[in-house]
């Protein structure tokens, strides 16, 4: 739950400092023709995104999790006309809805959204021997942030970055009555797998704003 003072500072925020084009401000509205409604990322995170992806000369980025390609609006625009963003997603309704915001940001040519299960589709491009990814977005079913990891540990090369969004599902990781619930034990698995991974460095962090509190990973690939 956000509070309404959180809300206020996050429009504060992205009015001062994230520019939305038309083509962004559109794909944001339209996850509601989606199957989840408003679970994009806020535009001042989806600046963070690009940011990161800017920062590190990033090429090539994988995302899992396309919804209705906000948040991919973001990483193509910031990997740049002659980069790649690779983008997958199980929903065919999600991927269409992308497919017509992409189009319409000016990226389409940039973007290849890979149609089903993100575990399939990522061990396929395990399978044909991609070219490593600089940076790698998770952002699709929590359960299986575990999963997801383990792959981009595949797909990634020393110095990639990682990001692991939803990290705190409003407090729910600190509960203990809350453990064995699917999301949180995919947040849980996903951390430890991390932690005990010298190739991984990281760290996470709370957020709140117009999203509720939550927060998220961020992984180094060091080795
Ligand atoms: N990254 C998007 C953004 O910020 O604009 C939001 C992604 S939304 C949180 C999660 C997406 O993951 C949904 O579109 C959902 O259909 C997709 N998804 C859920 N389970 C999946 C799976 N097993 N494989 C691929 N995509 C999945």
């Amino acid at each position: 739950m956000s509070t309404d003072a959180q809300i206020a500072v996050d429009d504060y925020l992205v009015a001062t400092l994230v520019d939305e084009d038309d083509a962004l401000v559109s794909a944001r509205e339209a996850a509601a023709e989606t199957t989840m409604p408003g679970a994009a990322v806020a535009p001042n995170q989806g600046k963070l995104l690009a940011m990161l992806a800017a920062a590190i000369g990033a090429h090539r980025v994988l995302e899992l999790g396309t919804l209705a390609g906000y948040s991919t609006i973001w990483l193509a625009r910031a990997v740049g006309p002659g980069g790649r963003v690779v983008t997958l997603e199980v929903s065919e309704q999600n991927a269409s809805v992308a497919r017509r915001n992409l189009d319409h940001a000016g990226v389409g040519d940039v973007v290849d959204i890979m149609l089903g299960p993100a575990a399939e589709s990522a061990q396929r491009l395990i399978d044909t021997g991609q070219e490593p990814f600089d940076l790698v977005f998770i952002d699709a079913d929590k359960p299986s942030n575990a999963t997801y990891l383990r792959a981009a540990l595949e797909l990634t090369r020393p110095g990639s970055l990682i990001v692991l969004d939803n990290v705190v599902r409003s407090g729910r990781i600190a509960d203990a009555a809350s453990a064995e619930e699917p999301d949180v034990r995919g947040v849980h698995e996903a951390l430890a797998l991390a932690a005990s991974d010298p190739r991984l460095d990281g760290t996470a962090l709370q957020t709140v704003g117009s999203k509720g509190w939550d927060g998220f990973a961020l992984f180094r690939r060091v080795a």
